[in-house]
């Protein structure tokens, strides 16, 4: 937390708006407005809850199909199978790890032979860097199809030096407590499209039709952030900057560290993003570095340092066998190796240059070369 987040919870105690609307939760809106660019937003109990309201007022209903970036958190997915959907995962590119445009393209292309169009994409910003936007929405402009940008882990990014949300049809934020910026619990729907998040909203407080009594003329959710926990938010947009700054400076000190071992290499670095950096990430190829991923994270854990294994891709999920998929296997080799550093905003170059020298150690290939840093 920074400072402003006490002073804004304060208020709302002090105005007694302790409910899941208010003052705060309209100005967090505004301001996400503001930070973004973006014409209108919605406050929501999770990003999750962000997810399945877009999917839901693009459409996608029972038999429906959406395409999903595979390597991603189950969450981007789940909410396909709220709507009675069926998901269809994409492998990654190379470039930026995000959802492959071309196997995109491929997928419409044979959906449209087949007779029946994907209601919605999905891309994902993996970590923090963007997907191939430009090249999507190309693909998406040419099939008629609205992409979904979950930006859950990249507010703070930019692609193009646009801010990271805006690049779909709609996008998403999460406030989760493991994001660069928290609420405890929290999210975000973003869209130029102001119909489109009036009605987000409606469906968010229980679809009540306009009237002095209880009327219903379709189901809704009960989807709402809190005031206080906007409150909360409103405080910790503001010192999102220091946050990715810390991110970076994690990055920094790791690739200083690590950089020149034979057999760890970084997440690569797209043209197109400035990432967020909300995660370090390294891969290990265990036949020039000597020791596999599994044996790195052990050897943290050994010392009482959580780090972890790349999201397994969700076509290799128990949840989500026998989906159909477009699969190039770059997310599985990916998953393989993969391992995220610890990546808190609080980090100190004590923490991470013991962090480095416990990586270092484990690996026989850091015999031969020596820390730049
Ligand atoms: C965290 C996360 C979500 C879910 O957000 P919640 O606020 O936890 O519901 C969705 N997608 C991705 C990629 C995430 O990392």
């Amino acid at each position: 937390m920074g400072h402003d987040e006490e002073v804004f919870i304060r208020e709302a105690f002090a105005s007694n708006w302790i409910a899941p609307l208010g003052p705060h939760v309209d100005a967090f809106e505004r301001e996400v407005c503001q930070f973004t660019g973006a014409k209108a937003a919605c406050a929501l109990a999770s990003g999750t809850a962000a997810i399945h309201l877009a999917l839901r007022l693009l459409g996608v209903s029972a038999g429906d199909e959406v395409l999903c970036a595979t390597l991603t958190f189950a969450a981007t997915a789940n909410p396909i199978l709220y709507q009675g959907a069926s998901p269809i995962f994409i492998d990654s590119e190379k470039q930026s790890w995000n959802i492959d445009p071309t196997l995109v393209a491929e997928a419409l292309a044979e959906k449209r032979r087949a007779g029946k169009l994907p209601k919605a994409i999905i891309a994902v910003d993996l970590l923090g860097q963007c997907a191939d936007y430009d090249t999507l929405n190309a693909v998406c402009a040419e099939y008629s199809v609205p992409l979904v940008q979950d930006a859950a882990e990249s507010i703070g990014a930019t692609y193009k030096g646009q801010a990271s949300g805006r690049q779909g049809r709609v996008g998403i934020f999460s406030f989760n407590g493991n994001k660069i910026i928290t609420t405890s619990g929290g999210g975000m729907l973003l869209s130029d499209d102001e119909t489109l998040i009036e009605q987000a909203r409606f469906l968010a407080t229980q679809a009540r039709d306009p009237a002095p009594h209880y009327q219903h003329s379709t189901y809704g959710y009960n989807y709402r952030l809190s005031n206080v926990l906007a409150a909360i938010g409103r405080g910790q947009l503001r010192v999102l900057p220091e946050r990715v700054a810390a991110r970076h400076a994690n990055e920094a000190a790791y690739r200083a560290g690590l950089g020149n071992v034979p057999g760890v290499s970084f997440m690569p670095t797209a043209s197109w993003s400035v990432s967020n950096h909300w995660l370090t990430h390294i891969q290990i190829d265990p036949a020039s570095a000597g020791a596999s991923r599994e044996d790195v994270r052990l050897a943290l854990e050994r010392e009482g340092i959580e780090s972890r294994p790349l999201w397994k891709p969700l076509h290799l999920q128990p949840i989500f066998a026998g989906c159909h998929a477009y699969l190039s296997g770059v997310a599985k080799q990916l998953f393989a190796n993969g391992l995220s550093l610890p990546s808190g905003s609080a980090l100190t170059e004590l923490e991470r240059q013991r962090i480095i020298s416990i990586v270092r150690a484990a690996l026989p290939s850091a015999k031969s070369s020596s820390s730049i840093s």
